[in-house]
């Protein structure tokens, strides 16, 4: 795993979805083990020197993409991975599967403790879901290839969405895209982790001017993060039986419903942003099948 070829530029595909059609860009194929937001918003920590660093310490929750990607990294860089919770559920600890238990495999060490206060110099902290400054490089080269791409096949202007968790990618999406060609792109996105105004607030954080922020589109009722739902369940079997793509079932979901119902306030070309995030969805497959069980899935 010390030099694992990772695939740039990822692929786009033309899918149809609802009589739609769509791009889409598979960030799911940068490679198996690193792939999706989680490799773009950490592809500086592959760039650049670290010669002084030993350790990444991080803390969220204990099924989490980020988590897993970090492990990866920490294994391709030789650095310790040190990852703080609240709280291990007893199932997921008596049956570690999912994100959880590839990242104890790549020898993630886990603590239910307080996140320390302060850190030696060796010590990188990454903050939850990877929000951080250091993503806007990662994320710029996502953008660089999607206009290479738009001008090889003579797009003029192009919209882009995502479904966002920290709003991280999104942010650094639409600011890098701007920059780069201005007025060309608008890029869409939904909170899935909280409403309209904490991903408000998220971005914030990393960029205090709102000219760089996505354009954020949600649906009437409220959905919360990780719990199931028989119409996320739906549209994602519908989503396999019709494009032949399996997405992620915890931010996709929502993006695609979202986008659907938005979809005719949007220019002609859209290209979907796949993130990546499918080894996560075995823990959540097996929470689904159990809740709805008379739904049948062919994957
Ligand atoms: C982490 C993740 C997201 C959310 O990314 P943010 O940059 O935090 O908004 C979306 N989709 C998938 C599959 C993810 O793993």
């Amino acid at each position: 795993m010390q030099n694992i070829l990772l695939h740039y530029p990822s692929p786009v595909q033309e899918i149809v979805f609802e009589n739609h059609p769509f791009f889409l860009k598979r960030d799911d194929q940068i490679h198996p083990d690193f792939s999706g937001n989680k490799a773009r918003k950490l592809h500086y920590f592959l760039d650049h020197d670290f010669s002084n660093t030993r350790r990444i310490v991080s803390y969220g929750s204990p099924q989490s993409n980020a988590m897993y990607s970090l492990s990866v990294l920490a294994r391709m860089r030789g650095w310790i991975f040190e990852y703080y919770v609240d709280h291990i559920p007893t199932y997921l600890r008596d049956h570690p599967q999912g994100n959880y238990a590839r990242a104890l495999d790549n020898g993630m060490r886990i603590y239910t403790s307080p996140l320390p206060k302060v850190f030696p110099l060796d010590t990188l902290l990454i903050h939850e879901g990877g929000r951080q400054s250091e993503a806007e490089y990662g994320v710029a080269i996502l953008a660089q290839e999607i206009l290479d791409w738009q001008r090889e096949q003579g797009i003029e202007t192009l919209d882009v969405f995502l479904p966002s968790g920290t709003g991280t990618t999104a942010l650094y999406l639409q600011k890098t895209l701007s920059i780069l060609n201005p007025q060309s792109s608008t890029v869409y996105t939904t909170p899935c982790v909280g409403d309209a105004e904490y991903l408000r607030r998220q971005c914030a954080l990393l960029e205090s001017d709102p000219q760089w922020w996505p354009t954020i589109l949600d649906l009437p009722r409220t959905y919360h993060f990780g719990k199931l739902y028989r119409e996320f369940y739906e549209i994602w079997i519908e989503l396999h039986q019709q494009t032949g793509v399996i997405f992620d079932l915890l931010y996709d979901p929502k993006g695609w419903m979202t986008l659907l119902e938005h979809r005719d306030q949007m220019g002609e070309n859209l290209l979907y942003l796949h993130q990546g995030g499918l080894q996560g969805n075995e823990s959540m497959l097996r929470r689904y099948e159990r809740k709805f069980p008379t739904h049948t899935k062919d994957t």
